[in-house]
């Protein structure tokens, strides 16, 4: 595996990055982990989840489960990335709240936002439904199993859901990667500005470590780990974990035409994955 002193900053996604799949929030166990990290280094979120998402299932139990003295620090040393990289959040302490660093526009000219919320909900209906006004930028369905805690259910809509968006997609523009991506989380599906995908978050991330923390790296970030668990061609970290910006590991699938994409296998050459890897990976950047 990978030298991994070499990392100044970690980058995580978080639905079945950090969380166990079909649960929302993490557990003490990780929380502990992501405190010694950032003991360490500056760590990001990168989650297709909007900030009230992040703040209500994910943060809240993070802060029960640090101990007061170490949330200060915590907070300093976290950044957001928020709604699959098309915006960027760093805390302002003062404030006590999140604050807006980037956001990338909607490709309006193609087809207004609202409009394709409006159309997509009827045509997704079977399986899913339209989360509106949440969000600032992308645009996220859920599948009608959300609140079902059956995860193979969710992930079975999360499926067709991706390909009914695909296929409407391609009916409004037939090369709409150019101006969208669809990536599918397992949980649901988001549909981005192509400028705003994950791998836009990386080197937000990365630049603003240059900027506010006078961190160096070499091109292309190499020394931010970056790990995530949907790396497939449609998987919502397709872009995130494709080797061009960070070193990539899956804690997720695997993706044998990504051969810069690295699994978490452990010290008895046992492959690891969701929480459990990501624990390991942070295990090796703090001991
Ligand atoms: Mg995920």
């Amino acid at each position: 595996m990978s030298d991994f002193s070499k990392f100044k900053a970690a980058m995580f996604d978080f639905d079945g990055t950090v969380t166990v799949p079909g649960n929302y929030e993490p557990s003490q166990e990780m929380a502990d982990a992501l405190v010694k990290l950032t003991r360490k280094m500056p760590i990001a979120f990168c989650t297709g989840r909007q900030l009230e998402s992040f703040e209500d299932h994910g943060l809240e139990t993070l802060i029960k489960e640090i101990p007061k003295a170490e949330l200060e620090h915590f907070f300093e040393n976290l950044v957001l990335i928020a709604e699959n990289g098309s915006i960027g959040y760093k805390f302002n302490s003062s404030l006590d709240e999140f604050e807006e660093f980037y956001r990338v526009n909607w490709p309006d000219e193609i087809i207004g936002r609202e409009e394709l919320m409006q159309a997509l909900d009827h045509r997704i209906k079977d399986f899913g439904r339209v989360y509106f006004r949440k969000h600032r930028v992308v645009v996220v369905i859920r599948t009608n199993e959300h609140e079902s805690g059956d995860f193979q259910a969710i992930s079975r809509c999360s499926d067709q859901i991706y390909e009914v968006c695909k296929e409407f997609m391609a009916e409004i523009l037939p090369d709409y990667e150019r101006f969208f991506h669809i990536g599918n989380s397992g949980i649901g599906v988001i549909i981005c500005p192509a400028i705003g995908d994950k791998n836009r978050g990386i080197q937000e991330f990365g630049k603003y470590l240059v900027g506010n923390r006078g961190i160096e790296f070499s091109k292309n970030f190499k020394e931010i780990l970056v790990a995530g668990d949907r790396p497939e061609e449609g998987g919502n970290d397709f872009y995130f974990l494709d080797g061009k910006y960070g070193t990539p590991f899956t804690v997720g699938n695997l993706c044998p035409k990504n051969d810069l994409l690295e699994p978490v296998i452990d010290i008895d050459g046992e492959r690891l994955t969701h929480d459990k890897a990501t624990i390991f990976l942070i295990s090796q950047m703090t001991s």
